[in-house]
């Protein structure tokens, strides 16, 4: 009976182990965070600590009186990944006799903003060989495709079509718990996603995918071509379908950039895909 319970009790935790192929590790929020530290009564050090394994860039500023920053201000910087109190900025009282004050504000992007993209580099549609998706938005789409989401390509898929990655390289964030999304930009940082770290530091953004819909880990080496999730209807989105894109940082603003793309069809090499036609993936 002892011996029944324990293999109960071992197929009990198996089942946990192994429950369902879309077990992530989520990369943990707030994915970078800003703290200040106290160097002496006239000084200060500004830190950032990224709590994913990707490149985030920081764009800073510091308002305030009697203060001198130890770099130009606004601040673009790249923060590595898993950097922890990283040094980004010093900040020390101009006139010692008065008083200071200041006050610092930022924003992010994930990846890296000094990367080159190899434009000679020839990506495979994200989804099986032999299928075909229709293009719901392409680049400079009216919908979302604008500034630093330039570059985007939009595939209408139903939920639940394996993604594949397009191109090679290290997964370095995911999400894969959210249930929500909307036709509006208010649902941004409500979307599943994976990003992928490719050779030429550029970033592969997919995104979209359904809860739990992610298959793949941080930290994870894919190849081109391999399954890395479901898609979905999660985010910024107004209809089931997978958005596809490369920057050197990632915002949908003037602070983002894209990189434009070939791809590999079953007619061809395409610099560009037509909103409403079908691709088929070789
Ligand atoms: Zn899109």
């Amino acid at each position: 009976m002892i011996r029944f319970r324990r293999l109960l009790m071992f197929l009990l935790l198996m089942a946990i182990v192994c429950g369902g192929h879309a077990v992530a590790t989520e990369t943990a929020e707030p994915f970078i965070k800003i703290s200040r530290r106290h160097d002496g009564r006239d000084t200060a050090t500004l830190l950032a600590t990224n709590n994913t394994l990707a490149d985030i860039t920081v764009f800073l500023n510091v308002k305030g009186t009697n203060f001198t920053a130890s770099k130009n201000l606004p601040l673009k910087v790249v923060v590595p990944g898993k950097a922890e109190k990283y040094e980004i900025l010093k900040l020390s009282k101009k006139d010692t006799g008065g008083r200071w004050r200041y006050n610092y504000n930022y924003e992010y992007g994930f990846g890296d903003a000094s990367a080159q993209h190899d434009i000679t580099y020839l990506y495979r549609l994200p989804y099986e060989s032999g299928k075909s998706y229709r293009i719901a938005q392409s680049f400079g789409g009216k919908f979302s495709h604008q500034k630093g989401l330039h570059y985007g390509v939009d595939f209408a898929m139903p939920e639940g079509t394996p993604v594949c990655a397009a191109r090679e390289g290290e997964v370095v964030a995911v999400r894969s718990s959210s249930d929500v999304g909307g036709p509006s930009a208010r649902f941004k940082d409500k979307g599943n996603f994976v990003y992928i770290l490719h050779p030429d530091r550029s970033l592969g953004v997919y995104l979209h995918f359904r809860k739990g819909g992610v298959t793949v880990a941080p930290g994870a080496q894919v190849k081109k071509g391999q399954i890395i999730g479901y898609s979905g209807n999660t985010g910024w989105s107004q209809g089931p379908h997978l958005h596809f894109s490369v920057h050197s940082v990632l915002r949908e603003d003037e602070k983002g950039k894209s990189f434009p793309l070939r791809f590999s069809t079953s007619s061809g090499a395409k610099t560009y895909l037509l909103e409403g036609r079908s691709y088929t993936a070789d």
